[in-house]
């Protein structure tokens, strides 16, 4: 398990990317690119064309992709990380590598609720959000990026709370429900101070999901407003359909599900969304690690279920763990532009698989095979050790 501290940077670095079979772009307004050739400078994409268009001179490295494609690194909209890369939930080590491994290239902090004893005095949650931002972005678990520092809002919390939270570097809040507040207008008032001073917010939507949660319904979620709807399929507990059609219909934030979640409410929510057009608001999570574990490869597979169960075309699903997820949540990664985060994950059709590329495979439901991973313009993974082996594989030539 190699750990990275994020003062090793990329800086001054060229790297080139030629004869890529397929490049998805995660933006679902153009979901596949005409493009064979990426260039990255410093970490981030400098060009994307064909090769014979752009400027290969002076590269210090250089991957052939071998015909695979290229895809933006994925995101994980829901996690509960606790302590660099282990997890007491589970008592796993080596989670977040593993989930790298699954194409995940950032996390996003739903709550450090799993952190044993955690406090729950506003200046012991404080303190803790803090202490959880500071760690994970000081070190990087096989250089994934894990967005930390998620507190989960208690009763007694007053604006300045959340100002001194801010200003202190928290992004985001936990899941709203985790705690103490769990009724519409107290959660209202303090995620619009949060929002009020640049932290995001999610919320625990359906029944609890271990002892000691409890259920926020439709009527909760709509009043508190959170910016992202946590696990809209439940976490596992689902709402009845009438309460997740009446979310999709009455609110404008993302709809998040997740893999940890109910899979039928999971396909009734892009059903849904899929015939109100507001596909751009779905994002994804695994809720991991969690009751039901880790899943290293819990993207990919909620990607393919809903792609082939749902029959969605696999590169509009690809945005939704992408793209999409970027824009609701105001990262610079997530998609296949000059000027975001060269984040990237090299994928092909499984050996073997009935799909004869990697879109029609994962239309047919089969996990994509991993061949390398990039997280800034750096190589941090080569095949897989997680997934079906992928047809065909990059090279790294220099
Ligand atoms: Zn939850």
């Amino acid at each position: 398990m190699a750990h990275e501290e994020i003062t090793k940077t990329s800086r001054g670095m060229k790297l080139v990317i030629r004869n890529i079979g397929l490049l998805l772009s995660g933006d679902l307004k153009k979901p596949i690119l005409d493009a064979d050739t990426v260039v990255v400078r410093d970490g981030r994409i400098s060009a994307i064309g064909k090769e014979k268009e752009l400027d290969a001179e002076g590269t210090a490295n250089l991957i052939d992709a071998n015909g695979t494609a290229l895809v933006p690194g994925l995101i994980d909209s829901h996690v509960h990380p606790v302590a660099g890369d282990w997890t007491p939930r589970q008592n796993q080590f080596g989670w977040i590598d593993s989930c790298l491994h699954g194409g995940v290239t950032t996390m996003i902090s739903a709550g450090e609720v799993h952190t044993p004893g955690r406090p729950k005095d506003v200046v012991g949650l404080k303190a803790m959000a803090i202490t959880a931002q500071r760690s994970f972005a000081t070190l990087r678990p096989s250089g994934v990026k894990v967005l930390a520092g998620a507190p989960v809002i208690e009763q007694g919390m007053v604006e300045e709370d959340f100002k001194m939270l801010a200003e202190a570097g928290v992004k985001f809040l936990g899941e709203v429900g985790l705690g103490s507040v769990k009724d519409g207008p107290t959660a209202r008032q303090m995620v619009g101070w949060a929002r009020k001073h640049g932290i995001q917010s999610t919320i625990h939507t359906g029944g609890p999901s271990i002892p000691g949660s409890g259920l926020i319904d439709r009527d909760v979620v709509l009043a508190a407003d959170t910016d992202v709807i946590g696990h809209i399929n439940g976490g596992h507990t689902a709402l009845p359909d009438v309460q997740i059609r009446a979310l999709c219909e009455q609110s404008e934030r993302a709809l998040e599900i997740v893999h940890n979640g109910n899979e039928r409410a999971a396909l009734f929510v892009l059903r849904t969304a899929k015939e109100l057009g507001i596909l751009h608001r779905v994002i994804l999570g695994t809720d991991a690690p969690a009751g039901s574990g880790v899943q290293p490869l819990g993207i990919i597979r909620v990607i393919a279920a809903l792609s082939s169960i749902a029959e969605l075309p696999a590169e509009v699903a690809f945005c939704f763990a992408t793209g999409n997820t970027a824009r609701m949540r105001n990262l610079d990664c997530g998609l296949m532009e000059v000027g975001r985060s060269a984040d990237f994950v090299f994928m092909d059709a499984p050996q073997h698989s009935a799909g004869k590329n990697l879109l029609e495979s994962v239309r047919f439901g089969d996990l994509p095979g991993i061949g390398m991973t990039v997280i800034d313009g750096v190589v941090r993974s080569e095949r897989s050790r997680n997934t079906p082996p992928a047809a065909r594989v990059p090279q790294i030539v220099k």
